[in-house]
């Protein structure tokens, strides 16, 4: 059996899915806790599978990120690589997730490989959306070359990179918290934190940036006024700057701390970290199970099937000017 130990810990994307549908957080974070091991019972390891699932377009986005990644440490040890090299780089990267999923190599290992959900539960995926996928990526990469943001990178020195998508932590309510930033970089005094997205706004974005800041602020000394944070959104073109008073700062704090003690509550003992399926209640809003990896198991014989896509209105999750 496994050595490693399922510490709890806090991140934005935990706490969305805790948000979002109990149950795929108990699923996510402790049913399928150990479902890597060939020994495991196989419903944990059928859950473990479900949860490595990935989406088309979330794998849109991971392959945009590690093209951006890619072109950002080269940037950092002044070899830039030139927009159409990464743009192939790219296309080939999310050609070969496409094939591997076919292929169902995550048969073998359902961590290493990719698993897209369209394959898995046999999901309309046409030559179309494949397309169109591979349009979403050019876009997003071009936006990305023509931003502000990858013109003030390309006039920082090596010394100035703070991070490039390290997973990190801090702490914060005895917690630990994870955050991986796409890159931060000093200047001066300011510190500038960049978020790309391939998706649209949400107002999610705006917690996550200030969860950034306060690992900023904690862990690199940069005062909140010489803090720049922005999320960039390559599909629309968009950049959105978040200004924080020390306020929002301290709401911030009281957010997690909040989460944290939620997630808390509805375990079986907080110190071992342990959890029992019945008190994590299955979501009734349907919806989000039409696009989640364990409807299989949540609804075995009656699967939610997903809609025609329809592009999400403003007024469907709108963001406001506010931070909470
Ligand atoms: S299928 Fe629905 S109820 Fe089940 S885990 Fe997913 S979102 Fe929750």
């Amino acid at each position: 059996m496994s050595n490693f130990q399922n510490e709890f810990s806090w991140s934005p994307s935990r706490h969305r899915m805790f948000d979002s549908c109990k149950r795929q957080y108990y699923y996510n974070y402790y049913g399928s806790w150990g479902g890597w091991n060939k020994d495991a019972d196989a419903q944990t390891q059928l859950l473990y599978r479900l949860k490595k699932i990935t989406t088309v377009p979330q794998l849109v986005g991971t392959v945009v990120h590690d093209a951006i990644s890619h072109e950002i440490r080269a940037l950092q040890v002044g070899r830039p690589i030139h927009p159409s090299e990464i743009k192939t780089f790219a296309q080939k990267l999310f050609g070969q997730h496409l094939l591997v999923s076919e292929e169902q190599r995550w048969r073998y290992s359902a961590s290493q490989y990719t698993n897209l959900f369209e394959h898995y539960y046999n999901e309309p995926f046409t030559e179309t959306d494949q397309n169109n996928s591979a349009n979403h990526i050019s876009t997003s990469l071009n936006a990305f070359f023509a931003s502000n943001a990858y013109a003030t990178l390309q006039s920082a020195g090596p010394e100035d990179y703070l991070t490039i998508e390290d997973l990190t932590d801090f702490t914060l309510a005895n917690t630990k918290i994870w955050v991986v930033l796409d890159v931060a970089i000093r200047r001066d005094k300011s510190v500038y934190i960049f978020d790309w997205k391939t998706g649209r706004e949400r107002q999610a974005d705006r917690h996550q940036l200030a969860v950034y800041a306060l690992y900023a602020t904690s862990q690199w000394g940069v005062a909140l006024s010489d803090l720049q944070l922005q999320d960039i959104y390559l599909q629309t073109n968009t950049e959105q700057t978040l200004d924080l008073s020390p306020d929002d700062l301290d709401q911030t704090r009281i957010f997690v701390t909040e989460s944290v003690q939620k997630m808390r509550a509805l375990l079986d003992d907080p110190e071992q970290n342990t959890a029992s399926q019945d008190t994590f209640p299955m979501t009734t809003n349907t919806h989000l199970c039409t696009t989640c990896p364990f409807k299989a198991v949540c609804y075995p014989n009656d699967r939610p099937a997903r809609q025609p896509t329809t592009e999400p209105t403003i007024e469907q999750d709108p963001v406001q000017l506010s931070l909470f």
